[in-house]
């Protein structure tokens, strides 16, 4: 069977919203981009769920709040289906998982503002089992400009204190969206390997929420990951006449590993995060499609392992 380790869906905010719409979906079963049957086909199978919210949708004074409810969420969605996931928070925790044929969920957040991005927080989302956490989406905040908001402004110093407080409780930092002068000061402060969850080529794709040559560099230096995002914006066209679509993502797995990013590439596809998937994927039954077009390519075994999971299980 094939493996498959995600960084990064947003599934758990979509079930959320449905919900809000009068409209009840399950994790188990739905009509979304994943769910936990779909899931099943692969083994072993691990999922980084975000608890993600636009903070400037969420009325002043209830982003907290809103956190919490989806966290809530989680747990309700984890604790219905016993038979087909564990909620985990180390790599022993997804082994035991695996090994009692079930998928293995993890934690992370998406925004910072969901905490106030107030570092005092961090304590209780560390307790809940977070292991990632981005300190900016979309919109600027206090800790940092973004890729599209205030994209020249770096972390402030409240920013590197709650870089700091998130490493202190094993809460990797996700670069994922942040604006490139806070990468680098990020990078500066890092003391464990830094994550960027669902990011792609910037050479390739010329788009600020992808990665440039140097910033993939910097993470493989860390020992940190990079999941490849399966959205067509950050996928970007490919090149003149191409027409096999599966290879327009897979040009951005080519080209960081000519960066020596063997140990670095893994998926964080942001399935339910975005309008439209590259690639002829549909949700996550589909991704067979792309295991089987990188076989083809004569991708090896051991590479194949790495990409779908070997890399991002190591971190953990
Ligand atoms: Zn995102």
């Amino acid at each position: 069977m094939i493996p498959y380790f995600d960084a990064h869906c947003d599934t758990i905010y979509r079930l959320d919203d449905l919900s809000r719409r009068g409209r009840e979906e399950t994790l188990r079963e739905n009509t979304v981009h994943v769910d936990l049957q779909r899931n099943a086909a692969f083994s072993p199978r691990a999922q980084f769920f975000a608890l993600y919210g636009d903070a400037a949708q969420i009325p002043a004074g209830q982003h907290w709040q809103f956190c919490r409810r989806l966290h809530h969420r989680y747990c309700r969605e984890i604790a219905a289906n016993p038979d087909l996931v564990s909620h985990c928070t180390t790599g022993a925790e997804v082994d035991k998982a695996v090994a009692s044929g079930r998928s293995a969920a993890l934690l992370s957040i998406e925004g910072a503002d969901l905490l106030d991005c107030d570092a005092r927080r961090i304590p209780e989302v560390a307790a809940w089992g977070v292991r990632l956490l981005n300190p900016v989406w979309n919109r600027a905040n206090m800790l940092s400009g973004t890729n599209c908001e205030e994209p020249g402004r770096g972390l402030s110093g409240a920013g590197r204190d709650f870089i700091r407080v998130l490493e202190e409780h094993h809460i990797y930092p996700d670069v994922s969206h942040l604006s490139d002068p806070g990468f680098w000061d990020l990078m500066k402060i890092a003391r464990r390997p830094v994550v960027a969850s669902h990011s792609n080529s910037r050479t390739l794709c010329a788009h600020r929420r992808n990665l440039t040559d140097d910033m993939f560099k910097a993470i493989r230096d860390s020992g940190g990951v990079v999941g490849i995002n399966l959205y067509t914006d950050f996928v970007g066209p490919g090149e003149a006449g191409q027409t096999n679509k599966t290879d327009q993502i897979l040009r951005h797995i080519e080209h960081f590993l000519i960066l020596d990013g063997q140990k670095t590439i893994c998926f964080g596809g942001d399935l339910d995060g975005c309008e439209s998937l590259a690639g002829g994927i549909n949700g996550v039954q589909d991704i067979p499609k792309l295991y089987a077009a990188m076989a083809r390519r004569g991708y090896d075994a051991g590479l194949l392992y790495d990409i779908f999971w070997g890399n991002l299980r190591r971190i953990l």
